[in-house]
């Protein structure tokens, strides 16, 4: 799942993942799960994250690879936050030949309602799920307290979208040509995101002959 900081990845890709009943693979998740246990990986990935940098291409592709190596994420998986870069985009197709056809979904929001949503996103600082508008006071899944995440100040926002724009938009160019590339309008209710994430996909099924 491509899209700028703050499209909604996150929120639709755990969606996704529930409904076809396949592991939800966060990059952003993982690393900050590794930097609040204190592990090498986090301490190497912290000031990258504080100031709205991307963590090297070495170091993410690994993690994702050994995670796409787990039992769980052998009939499908969803990725979240990955790739961010071409050489990212270039080390999945190398995974993905040997296990069948990636659908890429763009989500599209403009960069005014982006800065809006990182402004008031809240997660979970027990257990990182992300609070949605109507659970403002403890987590859902387990009762933790809610806080902004560090990266969502106003100026590490900035930072990050310019990173976006120069790093990640580029694999925009680069899967449009595929017949299982969608772009999905992000700038609507969740619901109505999700619906048109269940008709792009049985459409880029259809056109590419993935398995649903
Ligand atoms: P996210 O939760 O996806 O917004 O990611 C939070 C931060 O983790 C990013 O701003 C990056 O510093 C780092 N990160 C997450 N995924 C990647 C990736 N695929 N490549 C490099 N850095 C990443």
């Amino acid at each position: 799942m491509l899209g700028p900081p703050g499209a909604g990845k996150g929120t639709q890709a755990e969606r996704l993942a529930v409904q076809h009943g396949v592991p939800k693979i966060s990059t952003g998740d993982i690393l900050r799960r590794a930097v609040q246990a204190g592990t090498a990986l986090g301490g190497s990935a912290k000031q990258a994250i504080d100031s709205g940098n991307l963590v090297g291409d070495d170091a993410v592709i690994g993690i994702v690879r050994e995670r796409l190596a787990c039992a769980d994420a052998q009939a499908g998986f969803v990725l979240d936050g990955f790739p961010r870069t071409v050489i990212q985009a270039t080390a999945l197709d190398g995974v993905m030949a040997a296990r069948g056809v990636l659908i890429v979904l763009d989500i599209v929001v403009p960069e005014d309602v982006l800065v809006q949503r990182l402004a008031s996103r809240r997660i979970c600082s027990a257990c990182g799920a992300n609070a949605t508008a109507d659970t403002r006071q403890a987590c859902l899944k387990c009762g933790g307290p809610l806080v902004m995440r560090t990266d969502d100040g106003a100026g590490i926002v900035r930072e990050r979208l310019k990173v976006y724009q120069r790093q990640t938009r580029p694999l925009v160019e680069y899967y449009a040509p595929r017949p299982t590339f969608r772009s999905i309008d992000g700038n609507q209710v969740p619901d109505a995101v999700t619906e048109a994430i269940d008709s792009a996909i049985a459409s880029a099924v259809a056109a590419g002959g993935a398995r649903q």
